[in-house]
């Protein structure tokens, strides 16, 4: 099961992203620490430990600091 985070801001600028997993969802769910975008149905049946960082250098931020990002 993958934490993730509703992404509400930034909708109208970066638009509703393709899944992580390549399952073709469309998602609006964001897992923080690695900042990609990951649907509810993939979420369930994978683990955090199978997202690569969207950067090497990513820099995970607290999930506060994240979620005033967004
Ligand atoms: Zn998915």
């Amino acid at each position: 099961m993958i934490p993730l985070v509703k992404e509400e801001k930034e909708l109208e600028v970066w638009g509703i992203e393709k899944c992580y997993f390549k399952c073709g969802n469309n998602t609006r769910f964001w897992h923080w620490r690695t900042n990609q975008p990951i649907c509810k149905e993939c979420a369930k049946t994978h683990k955090v430990a199978e997202i690569e960082k969207c950067h090497p250098k990513y820099k995970v931020p607290t999930k506060a600091q994240y979620m005033n990002s967004l």
